[in-house]
């Protein structure tokens, strides 16, 4: 049962620091447009109109910040604010990784005893950078960069690699993306909250716990699945 085992995990905010960014950015703009009412509203807003757009990541997330400051302009946009909105974006897009505390530990004790598959959504130029600059390529077997975390990305990520759903555990920070599509297909959802997470991630009705497990650090992960056995 153990060795049969594979684990999924999600990468922004599971193994890497990545709202924290995006927050910042958001403070940043919140800074240098002081007439709009109610920003982080107007925001999350314009960034929930443009996934259909632009997907998940920074440059949807520019782009909608650049919308924002446009629309809120009055017919006469800022370019020096345009101007820094651009430069917010590449800075973020630059920033160097920081790994989450015990992650490189763990992946490479659970690396020895189990596969390990990274599923992260977002740019795929951009998590791709993110995932060789963060030097744990070398712990996962394979990784896969998805335009959405549903029900069906997972059970063609699993049908790919021939794994069965109850074999298959999927760690990460979302319950959205992460913990209950794994859980709806007869998977394994394991929720390691971060003290950030993004509003649109965010679940407000309450769910079924069934083969759902919240865990405070990654580290305690060894620990659960020694219990498992
Ligand atoms: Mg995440």
């Amino acid at each position: 049962m153990k060795n049969k085992q594979i684990i999924g995990f999600d990468a922004d905010d599971t193994l890497w620091e990545n709202e924290v960014f995006f927050q910042r950015a958001q403070m940043q703009f919140i800074e240098l447009h002081p007439h709009i009412k109610d920003p982080e509203d107007v925001i999350l807003q314009i960034e929930k109109e443009n996934i259909k757009f632009y997907g998940f990541g920074i440059k949807g997330f520019i782009l909608s910040l650049l919308e924002a400051s446009v629309r809120y302009s009055n017919n006469q946009p800022d370019f020096q604010n345009i101007d820094k909105i651009i430069k917010i974006g590449k800075d973020m897009l630059a920033q160097t990784i920081q790994l989450l505390p015990e992650v490189e530990e763990t992946l490479r004790h659970l690396s020895e005893h189990y596969a390990l598959i990274m599923i992260t959504k977002g740019d795929l130029l951009d998590q791709q950078r993110k995932i060789e600059k963060s030097g744990l390529l070398k712990y996962f077997s394979s990784t896969e960069i998805v335009s959405e975390k549903d029900e069906q990305t997972y059970l063609e990520i699993l049908e790919k690699n021939n794994i069965s759903p109850k074999d298959f555990l999927m760690v990460g920070n979302s319950l959205k993306s992460d913990v209950l599509p794994v859980r709806n297909i007869g998977g394994t959802g394991i929720y390691i909250p971060h003290k950030f997470t993004w509003k649109h991630e965010e679940v407000k009705s309450t769910f079924d716990l069934q083969r759902v497990v919240e865990l405070k650090t990654i580290s305690a992960l060894k620990v659960w699945l020694k219990d498992q056995i």
